[in-house]
């Protein structure tokens, strides 16, 4: 290996979540290295408007929001590398062994801000057009819809949320599911179904999204699961509501996990089972999944790092000898 070092805390990931808790640690004087992944910059880094992260109150790009948050880690002495963490070795305690494709770390405390991942249906046209009226968060982006039609696709509880959210602005919302009966708790689809402002498209897949980056979406083509015809629907917003992954697999068998594979950690101190490792953002968070409420626990997992090493060293000097 060619590159082997040492850190005080190791940080995985390069969100909202993950550059926090750099400029939290960095700011400790602890020496920190961010493995930042390689989608740098995380989850805004696709989208365009920011409009309700506090303190830019006319609204700010991802890019730009991540941009600082990245100069702000290093203006602190915050190290970066652009790589993805490949392999992880938690079992014996601190310090930990995380490997990237060209180099081992070792570091006496982990925070893990790997993040979610939306689940798209990977089309060309809605990869083109996402952050052009293709989004896959109706909190964040539901606003820039007012007056219009959008269409939401899914029909687990996920859908029905961000349809019945999506209602306080659009005329109208389209739910699209490829079934004849909802995967969405009885609850969810009740409050959705009788929504005036909802309609549901049974058995349809997006064969394709509509429209060009210059005047957004248009509409989408449909095809029927059951007959085989295909439609189009004009709409000027489309949500994919299909669930996330949670990036985790490299965690699997060490740390604990939900069923679906988010990361079981303390909402109050973000403390895993696993004494110095610590999880932020959105892979330990189902529910929110917002940039405010990631950075929020990215410095709460930062300062709680910073405790923990701290009660470490006053341990080790109480055991020595001279202590
Ligand atoms: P992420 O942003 O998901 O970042 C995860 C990081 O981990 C990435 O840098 C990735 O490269 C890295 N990573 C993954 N695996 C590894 C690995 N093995 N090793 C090292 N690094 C790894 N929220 C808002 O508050 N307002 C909005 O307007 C808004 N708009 C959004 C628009 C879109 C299109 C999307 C998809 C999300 C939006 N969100 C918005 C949600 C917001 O982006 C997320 O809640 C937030 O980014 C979560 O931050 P995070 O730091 O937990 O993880
Ligand atoms: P989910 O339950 O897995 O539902 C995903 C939905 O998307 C399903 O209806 C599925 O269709 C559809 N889908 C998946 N892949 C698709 C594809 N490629 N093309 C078209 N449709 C596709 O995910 P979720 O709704 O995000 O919910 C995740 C978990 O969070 C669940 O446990 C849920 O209960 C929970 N949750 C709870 C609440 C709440 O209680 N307030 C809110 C949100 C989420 P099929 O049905 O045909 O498989």
């Amino acid at each position: 290996m060619a590159d082997s070092k040492h850190y005080q805390v190791l940080i995985l990931g390069s969100g909202p979540a993950g550059y926090t808790a750099a400029i939290y640690a960095a700011r400790a004087n602890l020496k920190v290295m961010v493995l930042e992944g390689l989608a740098a910059g995380g989850q805004l880094m696709i989208t365009t408007d920011v409009e309700n992260y506090p303190g830019f109150s006319e609204g700010v790009t991802g890019p730009e929001l991540m941009d600082e948050f990245k100069k702000q880690a290093e203006r602190f002495g915050a190290e970066m590398r652009a790589v993805d963490a490949t392999k992880v070795d938690l079992t014996n305690g601190s310090p930990f062994t995380v490997w990237t494709d060209e180099a081992e770390y070792t570091t006496d405390a982990l925070i893990i801000a790997t993040g979610a991942s939306a689940k798209w249906l990977h089309l060309e046209s809605e990869q083109a057009l996402m952050g052009f009226g293709v989004s896959a968060c109706a909190t964040c982006d539901g606003f820039f819809f007012t007056g219009k039609e959008v269409a939401v696709v899914g029909g687990g509880d996920t859908a029905m949320e961000e349809a019945t959210f999506l209602t306080r602005f659009a005329t109208r919302v389209h739910i699209i599911h490829r079934r004849d009966e909802l995967r969405a708790s009885k609850i969810m689809q009740e409050r959705a179904l009788k929504n005036e402002k909802i309609t549901v498209h049974w058995n349809k897949t997006v064969a394709e999204v509509l429209g060009s980056r210059e005047e957004g979406v248009t509409g989408v083509k449909l095809n029927d699961t059951v007959t085989g015809e295909q439609s189009e629907l004009a709409v000027q917003g489309f949500f994919l509501a299909i669930g996330h992954k949670p990036n985790t697999e490299i965690f699997a068998g060490q740390l604990e996990m939900d069923e679906t594979g988010y990361l079981i950690a303390d909402p109050s101190s973000s403390k895993t089972k696993i004494e110095g490792v610590f999880a932020a953002g959105d892979v330990r968070d189902k529910v929110y999944r917002q940039a405010i409420t990631a950075a929020g626990t990215g410095c709460q997992a930062a300062i709680e790092a910073e405790r923990w090493l701290e009660a470490q060293a006053h341990a080790e000097a109480k055991a020595s000898p001279l202590g």
